[in-house]
């Protein structure tokens, strides 16, 4: 636990928040500026900032837990959808250092935005260009 982070702090539940979820590795709680009904948040308990921190069998905990709540939480509001996301790195707009998937419910016509709306401005890339980032990345994992 990080002493000076909310998410462990809710973990450990010495901050209050309205739990959906838990297991041995793995909570959930509704996000407490929600973006729609059900705006769930989902983290693993141990902390970890972003993605490349959590170790993998703590990565497939945490992803075998959303594919269980995405459901739920679209039932239990009755969306027509969701986005599934999370901001990975401050560059990326993640502002809790605890790293956290977003479970943000959609309805048709609610005026949002698919997950295309976060890029500022869209690069020009040959085809040359995407085949050498391919390789750098399959060479990279
Ligand atoms: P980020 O920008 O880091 O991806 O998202 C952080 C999210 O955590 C925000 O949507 C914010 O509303 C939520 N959040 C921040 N502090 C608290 C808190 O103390 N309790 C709950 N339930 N959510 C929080
Ligand atoms: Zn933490």
């Amino acid at each position: 636990m990080a002493n000076d982070c909310i998410f462990c702090q809710i973990v450990a539940g010495d901050i209050p928040s309205k739990t959906v979820y838990e297991d041995d590795a793995v909570f959930a709680f509704l996000d407490v500026n929600p973006l729609a009904p059900g705006h769930t948040l989902v983290i693993p308990k141990n902390h970890h900032e972003t993605l490349s921190d959590v170790p993998e069998d703590t990565a497939s905990e945490l992803f075998s837990a959303l594919h269980r709540l995405t459901p739920a939480v679209e039932d239990a509001v009755d969306a027509d959808a969701s986005n599934v996301a999370f901001n990975n790195g401050e560059a990326a707009g993640q502002e809790v250092p605890h790293v956290h998937a977003h479970i943000i419910p959609r309805f048709d016509g609610d005026g949002g935005n698919p997950i295309h709306a976060i890029a500022g401005s869209t690069p020009d890339l040959s085809d040359e260009e995407l085949d050498e980032i391919a390789d750098d990345i399959a060479d990279a994992r």
